[in-house]
């Protein structure tokens, strides 16, 4: 492989990690109920015998609404989501994964991860 080949791969590989933070992002924000916009803000916190719930207010509708912290919170570290992506890349499979994981987590999820946040284009791979 020649240097420029190489400098690509490291640019490219970059690049997927910067799209996988924003998508990463994206996927946690919080859509208003109403207009379906993802710009909202949080507006308080309710503590109440159910969970705690969180206020949220809508920028683009200014409407607020609630929602409760566990169903909408990412379960899992974005830290494991991306060590989880970069094994993939590598080439380990998904249940080889899991298991390097060691994070008592399901290669169903990992798999899931893997669909949802892959980004490193396969040409890059092909160069090698
Ligand atoms: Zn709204």
């Amino acid at each position: 492989m020649t240097k420029r080949q190489q400098e690509t791969i490291n640019e490219l590989r970059n690049e997927s990690k910067e799209l996988r933070r924003i998508l990463m992002k994206i996927k946690q924000a919080v859509k208003c109920p109403y207009c379906l916009s993802i710009v909202s803000i949080r507006h308080g916190k309710r503590y109440t015998k159910k969970g705690i719930i969180q206020r949220y207010e809508c920028l683009a509708c200014h409407r607020k609404f609630m929602i409760r912290e566990d169903s909408f919170r990412m379960r899992h570290d974005s830290k494991i989501i991306n060590k989880a992506v970069e094994l993939y890349e590598k080439g380990y499979s998904t249940r080889e994964i899991t298991n390097k994981l060691n994070e008592n987590i399901s290669h169903v999820t990992v798999s899931r991860w893997i669909r949802d946040f892959k980004t490193l284009p396969m040409e890059a791979q092909r160069i090698k």
